[in-house]
């Protein structure tokens, strides 16, 4: 029997320590405290230094006695967007939620809390099982500067399931977009707006002049582009000289992506020419799409356990990036579950019990366990 109250104390505890991106250090002690108490070693790997964080990645490897079946990857990440050392968690009606003044955390504490109380399991029930490497990843919520900075020579695992979409249980991250980040400065020269503004070239109507030639929003069916931030200016009686946008674009579509770029530099060049001013472009690779095929064996063993839980294999087209976008790109197969956190990164944020509990089932399974 899957023991509820058992997830809901973890998933309290580990809620309730403070741990946002950079500074995952005592939620990596309480895991590694909760590992020893199973006998199990874990490992933190260098990424700390690497990105100036007060924690690496936590790398756990638990043998199976299944050698003939390949080592599977769990990850979970240790970060929150926001701090939750205040929290006060209620339960109501079998969901777990804030007081409305922090955010819960339950991304991505419910992975964390999955992944424990599965090693807890196991350990106590004495099941055999797939071999295990285990990831508790930091800095995900900054754009996988953990996933990123790992250190892969400890993986030997081509197969990952990352815990970590905030849809229900039978949902999982099918294919994402590859999404490049753009910084474009537009460079005019000052001039007084009231005494010589024609000595002046306006950076601002530069800009202007890109945006209305540079498609913004959902262009197509694979692609959506914005244009997020806009800094500059100096004073208003000074010709602007410098205007700063920042944006990005995101596509399931390569070549859509590169002859976006193209018109960039292409309007850009235009803009200098007519204006007479300069315009400096960065494009900055932000995470690498990905795209899994139904014939995958770890795609058709999650579909097959879903259905055997009753539920629906829900596969998801999903614009947003996660750790199995750095995992994929590394050649590891990564697939994200839905663990049924709603409204993640507000106040609002919220998990059912019993999606915890259903998760707790489907991790079992995938290992190739059962609940005893
Ligand atoms: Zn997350």
């Amino acid at each position: 029997m899957i023991d509820e109250k058992r997830i809901v104390e973890l998933f309290l505890e580990l809620v309730t320590i403070d741990g946002i991106s950079l500074h995952e250090r005592n939620v990596a002690d309480y895991v590694v405290n909760q590992l020893k108490k199973l006998k199990i070693n874990s490992h933190e790997d260098a990424a700390a230094q690497k990105i100036q964080g007060n924690c690496g990645n936590l790398i756990v490897k638990k043998d199976g006695g299944m050698d003939s079946l390949p080592a599977l990857l769990l990850t979970a990440h240790l970060d929150t967007v926001l701090p939750t050392a205040t929290l006060v968690p209620i339960i109501e009606g079998g969901i777990i939620k804030s007081n409305g003044k922090t955010i819960l955390g339950a991304d991505d504490r419910s992975g964390v809390t999955l992944i424990l109380y599965l090693l807890e399991y196991l350990i106590v029930h004495h099941l055999k099982h797939r071999n295990l490497e285990i990831v508790f990843s930091v800095s995900e919520e900054l754009g996988m500067f953990g996933t990123m900075a790992l250190d892969y020579s400890q993986i030997t695992a081509k197969e990952a399931l990352v815990l970590d979409s905030s849809r229900p249980p039978g949902f999982y991250v099918m294919k994402t977009p590859t999404t490049i980040d753009f910084e474009i400065n537009f460079i005019g020269r000052p001039a007084h707006s009231g005494l010589s503004p024609q000595s002046g070239i306006n950076a601002l109507s530069m800009a202007n002049e890109f945006i209305n030639r540079f498609p913004l929003g959902k262009i197509d069916n694979e692609t959506v582009t914005n244009v997020g931030v806009i800094q500059g200016g100096n004073a208003v009686n000074v010709v602007p000289s410098n205007i700063k946008i920042s944006g990005e674009m995101r596509s399931f579509n390569a070549e859509t992506l590169k002859f976006l770029q193209f018109q960039i530099t292409s309007d850009a060049q235009l803009i200098e020419n007519k204006s007479g001013g300069k315009i400096v472009i960065q494009f900055t690779p932000v995470f690498d799409g990905f795209s899994l095929r139904e014939d995958m064996p770890l795609v058709q063993q999650l579909e097959k356990n879903i259905n055997s839980l009753g539920l629906t294999p829900e596969p998801l087209i999903y614009f947003g990036g996660s750790d199995a976008n750095v995992l994929n790109s590394r050649g590891i197969e990564a697939i994200n579950l839905g663990v049924g956190v709603q409204n993640p990164h507000s106040m609002n944020e919220q998990i059912k019990i019993d999606d915890l509990v259903t998760m707790s089932h489907l991790l079992l399974k995938m290992v190739g366990a059962e609940a005893a």
